[in-house]
């Protein structure tokens, strides 16, 4: 089965100019074919006959006509201005067929800085990865920022976001077999626990990470009291690197041994497309999904769910789900974060405030029924027995 992936890069300063330059081509050809495009619409105004330009006929034109008056179109790879062409005449078709509105001039430092790279064949790809570095065609080889299987592809698309970069490819892999008749399952990121699933599994937040967090302080304090330039402050800095780094591999590691789990023993996986949630209550919370960001979970998730045959499913960030009932599904009422217990007025249901979010968000679907919210003060033996600290 052909699996994408998509991880981040570690490119050196070089690297990073040549990457560059590959954006400013890819963008420099596809703006320059857009306002071809946009004259052979305005000509066919006049003249019905005027035909608009194919992928191949677009590129054909720039390689006689452009390409020889920016010489620095010969110093990147001849496939990224090739695929934005392509990737234009895919958009001019989609705006024909009422699809999509027509495609916008592409700006210089915009946000969807990308583009194509492509070497060898699919029978004979020429992309490889050794399992920590990728040897990309004009630029050569680029460190992994995690390892991944070694495998080669003879395509894949260089990102960027703000100032990090990202690869995506696709590549043949055998799939694990799995269980037949697996459940599907909701799961809500913890804020006492690292995640509870609807299932009635809970992940706990690891205390040897909670512990190293709060060492992390006392050394960040450390640093910052020892005198500039003394060896002292030397060792303290290294110390304090080495830790970071034993921290960032046990987050990484609690969070592969999640999704590994979920992607596994179910079919659909449901979460919360938290980006804004998350960041709501995210100083509220100390587990390792949380430090890391949702983005990395979710990633994780999203090539776990395809290697495993099953589904990912995003739940409408909007969808209240900590504050219906899972049980009657009628009811809903606020619940302040310190309130840890749902208590149902209606049907009398009282369970874990994380459980319900979770049996929530596993019953989701689209166009679910919303209860209004009640003004019904949230019990007080709910807040009583809430956990009061937060690690
Ligand atoms: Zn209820």
């Amino acid at each position: 089965m052909l699996l994408s992936f998509k991880t981040e890069l570690k490119p050196n300063n070089q690297q990073v100019t040549k990457f560059r330059q590959h954006c400013g081509v890819a963008r420099h050809a596809f703006n320059w074919g857009n306002s071809v495009v946009l004259e052979a619409l305005a000509a066919r105004e006049t003249d019905n006959t005027v035909k608009i330009p194919s992928a191949i006929d677009l590129h054909k034109r720039l390689v006689a006509e452009v390409k020889p008056l920016y010489p620095w179109y010969y110093e990147s790879s001849k496939a990224s201005p090739q695929q934005a062409l392509a990737e234009l005449r895919t958009a001019w078709d989609r705006c024909f067929k009422k699809v999509s509105k027509q495609p916008r001039f592409k700006k210089k430092g915009a946000s969807g800085d990308s583009f194509y790279l492509e070497q060898g064949t699919k029978a004979k790809p020429g992309i490889n990865n050794d399992g920590k570095r990728v040897k990309l065609p004009k630029i050569g080889w680029v460190r992994l920022h995690e390892p991944l299987p070694i495998t080669a592809s003879h395509n894949c698309v260089i990102s960027r976001k703000a100032d990090r970069w990202f690869i995506a490819f696709k590549c043949e892999i055998e799939l694990p077999e799995v269980l037949p008749d697996r459940p599907a399952v909701g799961v809500d990121i913890g804020i006492k626990q690292l995640a509870v699933c609807s299932s009635g599994q809970t992940f706990a937040n690891l205390s040897a990470y909670r512990r190293m967090s709060r060492k992390l302080k006392r050394l960040q304090r450390r640093v910052s009291k020892r005198v500039k330039g003394s060896s002292n402050r030397k060792k303290a800095v290294s110390r304090l690197a080495k830790l970071h780094l034993k921290v960032s591999n046990i987050r990484k590691d609690a969070i592969h041994k999640l999704t590994a789990y979920l992607a596994k023993n179910h079919s659909e996986v449901k979460i919360e497309d938290l980006n804004v949630k998350a960041f709501l209550k995210n100083h509220k919370l100390a587990g390792a999904i949380a430090d890391c960001g949702m983005y990395e979970f979710k990633r994780q998730l999203e090539y776990k769910t395809q290697k495993f045959s099953s589904k990912l499913t995003l739940v409408d960030r909007f969808f209240p789900s900590s504050q219906i009932c899972s049980t009657c599904g009628k009811h809903r009422q606020k619940m302040p974060l310190k309130v840890r217990v749902f208590e149902c007025p209606n049907c009398g249901q009282v369970q874990d405030r994380d459980l319900n979010a979770a049996k929530n968000i596993e019953r989701w679907f689209e166009g679910i029924f919303i209860p209004e919210r009640s003004e019904l003060a949230v019990s007080s033996t709910a807040s009583a027995c809430g956990v009061g600290k937060l690690g």
